[in-house]
């Protein structure tokens, strides 16, 4: 539900009022929030054309771009959209999301924990019911999703790994969907202008009030007597210690570009009928290329299904483009049973056989031997995929076509992968990808549109879904894994403990997910959807 009512200052702690000093002599005088150093604001605006920008939390984090961000949104339809024109005829707007834009639908289990996380801090929920809402994950320490809603990027939520907990980090649109009845400040008419329209910080004599709760490192809304935001920031002392200074630096702005923001309920449905001739034109080339691609090469056309949606969304434009055709699943053992039955599901759902080849000996005998695998030494692929896959190719067909869900969007090197490519350690397969040009939005509203057995997985918060254990994902990933599969989590912490001990590796090296990095070479070359 919407927040129209201006917030409640009354229960902050309210500061005696107090002349505005002119604190520079000899000049105009100032609105305290002048007063304030440039911020991250400023360190943007420079770096912005190096393809660096600052988080939220002022860390510097490099922009990357996989390719042109087609996401735009629809203010008659409240929809994304994924060109220029809505079905409905109206204009899309382009929504600012921070590269490299592969955002993704928020289903039920993260408008929960977006809502919890914001409830905790700010005492309100942010993603009101009803309204569609996307999370965008971004460049940061560990894991950050920008949140979308009504067609602006109104906050973040952060994960911190050291204290296990997810921080949001709200934007002045998010005062459109909230309310904060906690940790906010209240700021005095004169400095207004400053703060507002020149992202000028709060200094004590502009201060009114502040709420008892915000302590020093707080994201607070910052608001005016009458209960408008007018931004947000990171609060630099304690509640206490604002109220009894003088002078000084309260709340430090955070000043953001701002975009129209258009609250409005709407569905998955409407998103898809929204998007209906920019799906079918997705389609229609998808199709063609696995048609031209089958037409050239005479293997046998296969799908690679990993239980993920792009794997999912392959094997249904090949399904129009050829037919029923086997799935080759490699299973690594070390999948999540959702995905297993998953693979299942879609088998049975299309009619298809399943050639499933696992060897999870081998996995267990390489990890005593070398160790768990990590994002720079993935043997788990080699071992686990590409080396049974070729047996079970050579066993099935001798040679076989095979297409693949990978992105464009998804990594650097996926952008720079050729469409269609033979990999070193399995020559006997040739790979496809029909959907290398999708965004994770034109996967999902094409899954949506035809109602395909997704992973449930992806209903509890997980992004991407690979074995259960695999070094590439972050921190909050494990966390959540740790919430919804605890047997998985413990046996894996075991046996890395095992590893730990064995080797006379430091305590850490477990706790804080050390063991994801070895410091050599990246191998995702071998990686395998
Ligand atoms: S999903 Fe991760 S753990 Fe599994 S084989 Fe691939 S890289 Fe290894």
């Amino acid at each position: 539900m919407i927040c129209p009512d201006p917030p409640i200052p009354a229960t902050g702690v309210r500061r005696k009022a107090r002349a505005i000093p002119a604190l520079i002599k000899g000049r105009r005088r100032q609105t305290p929030a002048e007063y304030s150093p440039e911020g991250d604001c400023e360190n943007h605006r420079k770096c912005a054309k190096t393809f660096i920008y600052f988080s939220p939390m002022g860390i510097r984090m490099p922009r990357i771009y996989l390719g042109k961000i087609p996401l735009r949104w629809c203010d008659t339809c409240h929809t994304p959209v994924l060109s220029g024109t809505c079905a409905c005829g109206a204009p899309a707007r382009p929504v600012a999301v921070t590269p490299p834009g592969d955002a993704r639908p928020a289903f039920p289990d993260d408008v929960d924990r977006v809502n919890r996380v914001f409830c905790e801090h700010f005492g309100a929920p942010l993603i009101p019911e009803g309204h569609l809402s996307l999370l965008n994950k971004v460049p940061a320490d560990d894991r950050m999703d920008e949140i979308v809603l009504g067609g602006a990027v109104v906050g973040a939520i952060r994960y911190i790994p050291g204290e296990q907990r997810w921080e949001p980090l709200p934007r002045p649109n998010a005062a459109a969907f909230l309310r904060p009845t906690k940790r906010y400040v209240v700021v005095d008419g004169g400095a207004i202008p400053s703060i507002r329209d020149g992202g000028a910080s709060v200094l004590a004599p502009g201060l009114l009030s502040i709420d008892p709760a915000v302590a020093e490192g707080d994201e607070v809304f910052i608001l005016t007597e009458a209960g408008e935001c007018i931004g947000v920031g990171r609060a630099k002392v304690d509640a206490a210690v604002a109220t009894a200074m003088e002078r000084g630096l309260v709340v430090r702005t955070r000043r953001n570009v701002s975009s129209a923001c258009v609250p409005g309920e709407a569905t998955w449905e409407d998103a898809v009928a929204a998007n209906e001739r920019i799906l079918a034109e997705y389609e229609a080339a998808s199709i063609q290329f696995v048609r031209d691609v089958a037409e050239k090469n005479p293997e046998r056309p296969t799908v690679s299904y990993s239980g993920g949606k792009d794997s999912l969304a392959t094997l249904l434009i090949v399904l129009k483009a050829l037919g029923p055709v086997p799935l080759l699943f490699a299973d690594t053992g070390l999948e999540f049973p959702e995905t297993c039955e998953n693979v299942e599901a879609v088998a049975e759902r299309y009619g298809l056989e399943v050639l499933r080849v696992c060897d999870e000996a081998a996995f267990w005998s390489e990890f005593e031997r070398s160790g768990p695998p990590a994002v720079d030494n993935r043997w788990c692929c080699r071992v686990c995929k590409l080396h049974p896959l070729g047996r079970l190719i050579d066993e099935h067909f001798g040679e076989c076509l095979s297409f693949i869900g990978q992105r464009k969007y998804e990594s650097v090197r996926r952008m720079q992968s050729r469409r269609v490519w033979r990999n070193d350690r399995v020559p006997q397969q040739l790979s496809a990808a029909p959907i290398q040009q999708w965004t994770a939005m034109h996967v999902w509203l094409y899954i949506f549109r035809e109602k395909a057995p997704y992973n449930r997985l992806y209903e509890r918060g997980l992004d991407r879904i690979g074995c259960f254990m695999c070094p590439s994902s972050d921190l909050a990933t494990f966390a959540l894994i740790r919430e919804s599969c605890p047997e998985l989590s413990e046996m894996w912490l075991a046996k890395l403990a095992g590893w730990q001990e064995k080797q006379g590796l430091p305590r850490d090296w477990v706790e804080r997910g050390l063991w994801r990095k070895r410091g050599g070479a990246d191998e995702e070359e071998d990686s395998y959807n």
